[in-house]
């Protein structure tokens, strides 16, 4: 018998532990762009599930059986964070307590909506589109690299070249960012788009942003504040303003029949998009190109 203990506690040792660290980390995504971030920095390391899609509305995400199936598996799962994930309570009911659960925007600075509520006085929301600042994710990167290093001690190195060659990609894009948006004056950086979701990009780029709706692209605007908003668009002389990805451009287009602004073309701002946005990098590019050309 003690033979037999023996035999299993050797196998266990010799076997199984060495297995569970060659393995690929399984990590359930709920954020396209922590998706992206996970494979760039994992490689070969990992195995990334995007549960919410490039495309899609993560507002409006809610997980499915098959979702939580895949979460009681996972080892690592990641979350955009800052109240994006309501139904987070769900994931780790799922997973039992099996997974880590990366909260990476509790990491990284937070802005607040200025949506108010038909009082006007809605309780403070954090703003969860914290990817509009390259900088918050170049951060989000070490975040995820070193997670991947506390759950896969001996793959470290990995992660860490791997994450610098990402993290020095996000540096040209930022720098080409700079340059791009130096190419619209201070005057000219006014942003009017259907739901509060560029405060970042705006904090980062030197915008100030008029959302035409509050939170969620669901929320419908209350009259009084598309009038002042118009309002606004024509005092400030609001040249363009944008659509989006996830939601329906319908208040957009009354407000360029009534102030003479143009409809300037559609921006990525739920994360990750398709065709040339399909990539962080090719999202941020097209809303800064979009912005540029726009307000130029
Ligand atoms: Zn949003």
């Amino acid at each position: 018998m003690r033979a037999l203990t023996r035999l299993v506690a050797l196998c266990f040792f010799a076997c199984v532990l060495p297995l569970r660290a060659e393995l690929p980390v399984k990590i359930c995504s709920f954020s396209t762009v922590l998706s992206e971030v996970a494979s760039r920095v994992g490689g070969e390391a990992v195995q990334v599930y995007a549960h919410v899609k490039p495309g899609s509305d993560p507002h409006d995400f809610e997980p499915r059986p098959s979702d939580l199936k895949r979460v009681a598996e996972a080892e690592l799962v990641l979350l955009s964070a800052k109240h994006m994930e309501g139904y987070v309570g769900k994931l780790r009911e799922a997973s039992g307590g099996r997974a880590r659960f990366l909260e990476v925007g509790a990491q990284l600075p937070t802005l607040w909506l200025r949506a108010e509520g038909a009082e006007g006085k809605a309780p403070k929301q954090e703003d969860p589109h914290w990817w509009h600042s390259v900088e918050n994710t170049q951060k989000a990167v070490k975040v995820v690299r070193d997670a991947l290093g506390e759950l896969r001690p001996q793959q470290r190195e990995v992660f860490q070249k791997n994450a610098a060659a990402y993290g020095a990609e996000l540096g040209e894009l930022q720098k080409w960012a700079r340059q791009r948006i130096a190419e619209l004056s201070r005057d000219k950086r006014k942003l009017v788009t259907s739901h509060d979701a560029l405060q970042y990009f705006a904090k980062e780029y030197g915008f100030t942003v008029h959302p035409v709706e509050g939170l969620t692209p669901s929320e419908q605007p209350a009259s009084r504040q598309v009038a002042e908003l118009l309002t606004t668009i024509k005092n400030q002389r609001v040249k363009a303003v944008f659509s989006e990805d996830t939601v329906n451009p319908k208040v957009l287009k009354q407000i360029t029949a009534e102030t003479g602004a143009v409809m300037g073309g559609q921006l990525w701002v739920d994360g990750l998009g398709t065709g040339e946005a399909a990539t962080y990098a090719g999202m941020f590019k097209h809303n800064v190109n979009t912005i540029v050309e726009a307000l130029k």
